[in-house]
């Protein structure tokens, strides 16, 4: 698609800007070449080899530089986060243009009206402090993004744990036919409002009650839209998360995207390659499989989610008055010391708090077993205590994987980028996990750079087209004529993970401009204000 250079490109200009002289890697994955990319409304007008005769007035002068695709965030927890900070600053500092929100079964859509308390507390297990929902599904969901100005695009999948909560409450109920006929209804309705898949959170009440027929039936509904079942899986032992995903791909015709692919068994720890040969086979096979991989040897979540699912299913006040019995207060600490996810060995030390409401800044970069250890009590018994207390505000981060893993999936043809981080401000609270600020510069910095993991053109693919083509945005991650004009302007050397485990809130730094619809939303390394953003609805 690269345009070659005449003389209607120069009348052009005069309406447009030229990035000149810049190394173009397209997010194709090919060899990034020398050239100028015109920039006009809200699209890509031309690529072509530089051009010496363009009005100083109308170029960016990139030698030097690299202009790449804006990068599609595929694995995002930024749902409600653009309500509060419609800046996004630590993903634009990284030249994220479009986040996929609705991951891991959590979306704030749909809302049944007599659920919406179960809801509100239900999206706090993302980690973002409880948002007062007022709208009903993801129509209203997406004009309140839009009124409050986002600066990057959005893609919205819906989350089952959502739907769920919406059609049978939290609890773990058998679904009959009927029910899952409006369950079925209800993902239709949200599709057909322009969602671009389902997420499920097999991990997480109530998502992980689905049973293979429930998540089949879904799928179906799925695969009748051309939408896409990304799946955050179950925490079942050895091969068997991916083997469940794998079969609902086949019986349901549905394409699948896994979720953060990781092993954290220790037991599984450098068997990556058993899992990409399983996900390649179904390739080979003829079915639809992706998965994408963030490029952290670490996990974080809300602690809550290693607690029983029963102590879980009536919330936040539910988790309170069980453990207040000192019979289910037993049999909870019983359970929890099974293990992470009831299988694999408890290692405390591995386990960080992130944040523990805004009440205990002390605990923030103390793993459970230190903080334990000074509180003088087990750690099971701390974990309870917090849980009961603060509910989904006690976020931790898990060292529980091996870096050669990460690697792997990294190299791998198969893998999509994503960070399964939020938009976030440099002053968030706590010490969240780096995936938050990082990801992307990560890869570039760490993954390209200096262990030479995967190739820079392969890195921008990653990051865009193979996410756009995922999602079926046929207009963006690409730098062709016609393309959307979602572009950022890299230093490549300087570009730099400035987020660390025990300093995490820092920005990103080696992102010299970047454009969102054509509009320049960073100029020179600082945000210009612009919020160009634009709530995108399959479909529209
Ligand atoms: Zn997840």
């Amino acid at each position: 698609m690269r345009g070659s250079f005449d003389g209607s490109q120069v009348r052009a200009a005069e309406n447009g800007t030229w990035l000149c002289n810049g190394a173009v890697v397209d997010g194709t994955g090919r060899p990034p070449f020398l050239g100028d990319v015109l920039l006009a409304g809200d699209e890509i007008k031309a690529v072509s080899a530089p051009v010496a005769e363009v009005d100083e007035s109308d170029r960016i002068d990139c030698t030097g530089l690299t202009i790449v695709p804006g990068f599609i965030d595929i694995h995002t927890h930024s749902d409600v986060s653009f309500l509060h900070e419609p800046g996004a600053g630590s993903k634009v500092a990284q030249g994220v243009t479009t986040e996929v929100i609705g991951n891991c079964g959590f979306s704030p859509f749909p809302v049944a009206r007599s659920r919406r308390d179960a809801l509100e507390e239900f999206i706090t297990g993302i980690g973002f402090p409880r948002q007062r929902v007022w709208w009903d599904d993801l129509a209203g969901f997406a004009e309140a993004v839009t009124a409050s100005g986002p600066v990057m695009n959005v893609v919205p999948l819906v989350g089952h744990g959502a739907l769920r909560i919406a059609c049978t409450g939290s609890t773990d109920v058998h679904l009959d036919r009927a029910d899952l006929e409006r369950l079925a209804a209800s993902l239709g309705k949200s599709l057909e409002q322009g969602a671009f898949g389902m997420s499920s959170g097999l991990t997480y009440v109530p998502s992980k009650f689905a049973n293979l027929d429930e998540l089949v039936r879904l799928g179906r509904v799925l695969a009748e839209h051309g939408a896409m079942y990304a799946t955050h899986a179950r925490a079942t032992p050895g091969t068997e998360p991916f083997e469940e995903a794998i079969a609902v791909c086949r019986a349901a015709g549905v394409k699948l995207q896994f979720s953060h692919v990781a092993l954290n068994d220790p037991k599984m720890w450098r068997r990556a390659p058993e899992v990409v040969a399983l996900f390649q086979a179904a390739a080979d096979r003829g079915l639809d499989v992706r998965y994408d991989v963030y490029p952290y040897h670490a996990s974080a979540s809300a602690l809550t989610q290693y607690l029983p699912g029963w102590l879980q299913e009536s919330g936040e006040t539910g988790i309170r008055e069980q453990l207040s019995s000192g019979r289910l207060y037993d049999r909870a600490r019983r359970e929890l010391s099974r293990g992470l996810f009831g299988a694999i060995p408890w290692d405390w030390s591995r386990v960080v708090f992130s944040f523990v409401d805004t009440g205990r800044p002390e605990l923030a970069g103390r793993s459970v077993a230190q903080a334990a250890e000074a509180l003088d009590t087990g750690p099971e018994d701390l974990c309870l205590d917090l849980c009961a207390r603060y509910g989904n505000r006690v976020q931790v981060v898990l060292f529980y994987r091996d870096e050669a893993d990460v690697e792997f999936f990294l190299a791998d043809p198969l893998s999509i980028v994503g960070s399964d981080g939020s938009a976030m401000t440099e002053d968030a609270p706590g010490k969240p996990h780096p995936r938050n600020f990082g990801a992307h510069a990560r890869l570039i910095e760490r993954y390209v750079r200096a262990r030479s993991v995967v190739d820079l053109p392969t890195a921008v693919h990653k990051s865009t087209l193979a996410a756009a083509e995922r999602l079926g945005l046929i207009d963006r991650g690409r730098i062709a004529a016609g393309a959307k004009a979602d572009i950022a302007v890299l230093d490549l050397a300087a570009v730099r993970e400035r987020a660390t485990w025990a300093d995490p809130c820092r920005y990103a730094e080696g992102v010299r401009h970047v454009w969102i619809n054509g509009r320049q939303v960073v100029a020179y390394g600082r945000t210009t204000g612009a919020r160009a953003g634009r709530f995108l609805l399959r479909g529209r």
